[in-house]
Parts: C-alpha cells; structure tokens; sequence
C-alpha cells in the first residue's frame, strides 16, 4: 500500500506567492439547525478565519469568494452591520479562552443576567433565569457561584460561565472555537458532553472550530475539512472518518489512532502545513499528499461530490479510500 502518514513539504513550496494573499479562498458550506458542524484544520488552515468571516471580524481584504449560509441566507455579503446584530442575538461565541469572554470585575451572575436583561427578560425573571442557566451549565452551588468573580472560579467552571453567557442570549447558532484546548484531559471530556447535550436540548445549530479530530469526531455530525484556507472535503462526520475522500482528511484520521480505537494516544501529524501565505500551486496538498501526480501541481481541484452529502477537493477522491 502506500504510505499514509504525510511527508513533509518541499522546500520550494513554502516560498510565498507574490500578492495578496486570500486567507479563506471559495469556503462554502451549510450550518444545518439542529446540527453541529466540525470545522476541522491544522493550524494556518484557515478554519480560525472562517468562524470570524460569520461574526464579521475578518480583517479586510482577507475576503473569500464562498457562501456560509445560515438560515438560507449568505452571511458573507451580508455586511459587518448585519453580522454584529445577528452576533448579539441569534449567533453567540465562545472561545478557548473564557477569560476574554469574561468581565474580571463583575460576579458571574450579574454578567449573565445583563444578557438575560438586554434579550428583554423582565427584571423579576432575571436571578431565577440566571440560576437556572449556572445550573444548566454544571456549576455547582449556584446561588453561591453567582456571586463569585470569574478569578475564583476554575479553568473548567470558567468554561462552563461562558457557555451560560453564550446561552442566556437564547441563539440559534453557537460558534465555539477551540473550546476545550486549553483544558486537560477529563475536563475537556466533561465540556464536550456538556455541549453535546445543550445542542440537543436546545435544538441548536453549532459551529465547533478544533484542531482535534477527536473532539470533532467526539461532538460533530457534520465535518468540514480545510486545508490552507479551503475546503478539503465535507460530509457526514462518520462518513468522512471512517471512508475520507480526500487524502489529507485520510493522513489525519491515520494520524490519530484513538479516533478508532479510543485507546491508543495520538501522534502529530508529520510535516509543516501550507498556509495561505506559503499556498502551493495546484492542490495545495501536493508536496504532502502521496497520491500526488503532475496534474495536481498545476491544477486546482474544485469541490465536487463524490457521494450524497459528500464533498472533495481532490482530482483523485475515488482512489482515496482504495489506496
Ligand atoms: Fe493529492 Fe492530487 Fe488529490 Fe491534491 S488533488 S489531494 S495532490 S491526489
């Protein structure tokens, strides 16, 4: 067979292309209600960018010739302006981060119920709401934990305030952004299962933006795959991992066993990623891909489906699977 995991790039193929350079080039892909949606990349990959294309912080001239979709509308002409109304209420974020979420001078309880007061909740539902939402989320206690400030609680309770923050705007699309990278191992575990069963009680539509194949793997029903600022390949998660389409969707899977058997711990995967800076002509995953030939250094592939529901970016995606 052939070799799967990468070899890394050429040289040659890191020298960066004269002019701008498109961070996100021709991303199109739906966010379903009710659906989580991985978007899945090393880093450079361009995933990062597409979460901030959604909340219109994309720096200009960044720009993408794709759609992203949401309730049947596009949201990338839609404008910044529309985008920051729709930020505050139907679309909310959290991030790796929570600290950047988090006001460090204000209880947690009167941050979340700020939120719950400028949704419109009527003052006296406010405390029991807020309550309802610290409980929801797993913080123990939360009559007490309301008044705590963001610094005394933990890394994983801190996680867990700004998912209540996220929710007390009641959205309909959550975008989460490496949402547990920061965290160990067992928290991490608890976090996706506490934003598992919120999607699914909630009804609601997630963007879950990871480097990780298995927290994707773990949470998400669809997957999105990009690879220097494309789309790689998308489709129904346990599709795309246990059948990949497209050669890097493949070194991926192989590079981390425990996607399959949940044992085994996982290798990085070998080789430096393109960027869209340091973009190779052709496929952009040619210097790494295996199945690489003379037409994949000149030709881009466009996306194309390859099954119901599936796509790829790959002049080769039959022979992925047989290969
Ligand atoms: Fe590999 Fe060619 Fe497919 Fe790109 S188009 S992923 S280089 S086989």
């Amino acid at each position: 067979g052939r070799r799967w995991p990468l070899p890394g790039p050429k040289r040659a193929s890191q020298r960066s292309p004269a002019g701008p350079v498109r961070v996100v080039d021709g991303v199109s892909f739906d966010i379903p209600p009710a659906t989580t949606v991985g978007l899945i990349g090393e880093s450079g990959s361009g995933k990062t960018m597409t979460a901030n294309a959604i909340i219109g912080l994309l720096p200009a001239g960044a720009g993408t010739a794709g759609a992203l979709r949401w309730r049947g509308e596009d949201l990338l002409p839609a404008g910044a302006a529309r985008r920051r109304r729709l930020r505050g209420r139907e679309i909310a974020m959290i991030f790796q981060d929570p600290l950047a979420a988090l006001n460090p001078t204000q209880r947690i309880g009167r941050q979340v119920g700020e939120i719950l007061r400028r949704a419109g909740r009527p003052r006296a539902e406010v405390r029991r709401r807020v309550l309802e939402l610290l409980d929801r989320v797993g913080i123990p206690e939360p009559e007490r934990r309301a008044g705590d400030y963001p610094h005394e609680f933990s890394g994983g309770m801190r996680q867990r305030a700004m998912i209540a923050l996220a929710l007390a705007g009641s959205p309909a699309l959550l975008l989460a952004d490496e949402p547990t990278t920061a965290l160990d191992v067992t928290v991490q575990a608890r976090i996706l299962r506490l934003l598992r069963s919120i999607q699914q009680d909630e009804g609601l539509a997630m963007l879950l933006v990871s480097h990780d194949l298995r927290v994707v793997a773990h949470v998400a029903h669809q997957v999105v795959v990009m690879y220097a600022g494309r789309v790689a390949e998308r489709g129904p998660t346990p599709a795309v991992l246990s059948r990949p389409a497209h050669p890097y969707t493949r070194a991926l899977v192989d590079s981390v066993p425990a996607v399959r058997t949940r044992t085994a711990l996982a290798h990085p995967l070998p080789g430096t990623p393109a960027t869209p800076a340091r973009r190779p002509p052709g496929c952009a995953f040619h210097p790494r891909c295996p199945l690489a030939r003379d037409r994949c250094r000149t030709e881009q592939p466009q996306a194309r489906q390859v099954a119901p529901g599936r796509w790829s970016a790959c002049h080769f995606a039959e022979e992925v699977s047989h290969a």
